[in-house]
């Protein structure tokens, strides 16, 4: 079997139903590109997401998707290893230790082989490839060498370091290398882009023009595609009146006139989960703001759970919240809701309406959607964002309440701005960034990039 688009992700676009059957997995990058791999004669090659699952290539909602087995060993080193502890902290500015193996490495070498063999062995003579993030960066290169006929794409959905920090990494000419195999190198933002040919310079000696690089003969653009949401997606959920009824039922849970902060992240040490929480204790230790009229629900998503970091991260949290609680709260009435739990998108609409202000405040992140997704949620053109300035939103939602999530005080400044600012303010920044984003949704993105990359023609989008 030959397709003439082929995605290559570390996850296929599928979980497992409780039927045994097959659903297609939540998240924007899913929805905008399956209906273009059913539309072009696609294929999606990528790990079933079960540890040993031996599944055989299947399709799905036309879709052919072909597994990449991952055995227990693979997940230990390729995955949790160099992907989750060496690559992943290193790339958010090391904000945890890097941890480098060896044994994680060669695994991590071993299973970007794999892919790369899975994929020369669907794709058509002169087929486009979209090869998706950090798990995978050696595979542009591994396939070319293979399949020199490829139009090959890559892109990173988290920040790209800056040389500095990049040339700490053991392996690092290969992994450079690696993402030079591609045609078209796509980063969230414009600094990632520099970054990275700033380092083909200083690794390399090749003298970047502009935004390509002449590279073994062919060019290499890079170039910042910031990823987005489905929009229309989002305003049919918070239009549901399930998400509007469980919008009332969390408020009137919390008792009716309480403003409400609220976070959704993974609990990952990326997200600055600790930093939020403690200008949020240091708010209320200070009488700025008082438990019975606000309240802050913490959503942390379990994530990544057998990686000691994060852990640790989890018991820090979860002390400082109990000592928050401990100290400001009363009975029936906590000042922090802390939910260790991962929600539907439905249930997360009703959150995004119910909250005063939404707090994102990551150390580093590459987007970050969960911005975006509560901007897109408020067609009351309601609610508040506190935003960290180092995400890839900040760079597309200046009408947020920016912050530098380091500085604590910072961190209270701008809480506090967005618990004061007046309605016609806060109406005014919500319009303009919801502007912003209906112009610049998911489809949009996927379309930016393949346009830029050439190859597949793709359909003309859907009137919406
Ligand atoms: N999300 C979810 N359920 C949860 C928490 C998060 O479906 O309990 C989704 C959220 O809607 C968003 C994504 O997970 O689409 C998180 O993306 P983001 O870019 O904010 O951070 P990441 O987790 O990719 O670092």
């Amino acid at each position: 079997m030959e397709y003439r688009f082929v995605v290559v992700a570390n996850r296929l676009p599928v979980d497992r139903a409780d039927d045994g059957g097959w659903t297609r997995s939540p998240g924007g990058l899913v929805s905008a590109l399956e209906p273009i791999a059913r539309n072009s004669g696609g294929a999606w090659v990528g790990w079933t997401g079960a540890v040993g699952d031996e599944t055989a290539p299947f399709d799905h909602d036309g879709v052919y998707l072909r597994p990449v087995p991952l055995s227990p060993e693979d997940v230990d080193r390729y995955y949790e290893g160099a992907s989750n502890s060496t690559i992943w902290p290193l790339f958010h500015d090391a904000v945890e230790q890097p941890v480098h193996k060896r044994d994680w490495r060669r695994s991590y070498d071993a299973v970007n082989r794999r892919f790369a063999e899975a994929t020369a062995e669907v794709a058509a003579e002169g087929a486009t490839v979209w090869i998706h993030d950090y798990q995978l960066m050696l595979v542009p290169a591994l396939l070319r060498a293979a399949r020199p006929d490829l139009r090959i794409g890559f892109f990173l959905h988290i920040p790209f370091p800056p040389v500095e920090l990049f040339m700490q990494l053991p392996g690092r000419g290969d992994l450079l290398r690696g993402l030079l195999g591609a045609d078209l190198v796509g980063f969230q933002r414009p600094l990632a882009a520099e970054n990275f040919l700033q380092l083909a310079a200083r690794l390399t000696g090749l003298h970047p023009d502009g935004e390509t690089v002449a590279y073994e003969g062919r060019t290499v653009t890079a170039r910042a595609f910031p990823i987005s949401i489905d929009v229309a997606g989002s305003e049919r959920m918070t239009s549901d009146p399930a998400v509007l009824r469980e919008r009332e039922r969390l408020q009137e849970d919390l008792g009716g006139d309480r403003r409400i902060l609220l976070g959704v992240d993974r609990l990952d040490y990326t997200k600055g989960i600790e930093q939020r929480i403690e200008a949020y204790g240091e708010l209320l230790a200070e009488g700025a703001l008082a438990a019975d009229e606000v309240v802050l629900i913490q959503l942390a998503t379990p994530s990544r759970m057998r990686v000691a970091q994060y852990q640790q991260l989890r018991e820090r949290v979860e002390r400082e919240v109990g000592r928050i609680n401990g100290e400001f709260g009363d009975v029936g009435r906590v000042p922090v809701h802390y939910l260790f739990q991962s929600r539907s998108p439905e249930e997360l609409q009703a959150l995004y309406l119910s909250a005063d202000v939404m707090v994102v405040t990551p150390l580093r992140d590459g987007m970050n959607l969960v911005a975006k997704e509560y901007v897109a949620a408020r067609q009351d053109e309601g609610g508040a964002l506190v935003l960290s300035e180092f995400t890839g939103a900040a760079a597309e939602l200046p009408d947020a309440f920016l912050v530098n999530p380091y500085d604590v005080d910072d961190l209270k400044r701008g809480i506090t701005a967005a618990l004061r600012a007046t309605p016609s303010d806060l109406r005014d920044r919500m319009r303009r960034m919801r502007t912003h984003l209906r112009e610049h949704d998911v489809d949009r993105w996927a379309r930016s990039f393949l346009d830029a990359l050439g190859g597949i023609k793709l359909d003309p989008p859907c009137p919406q």
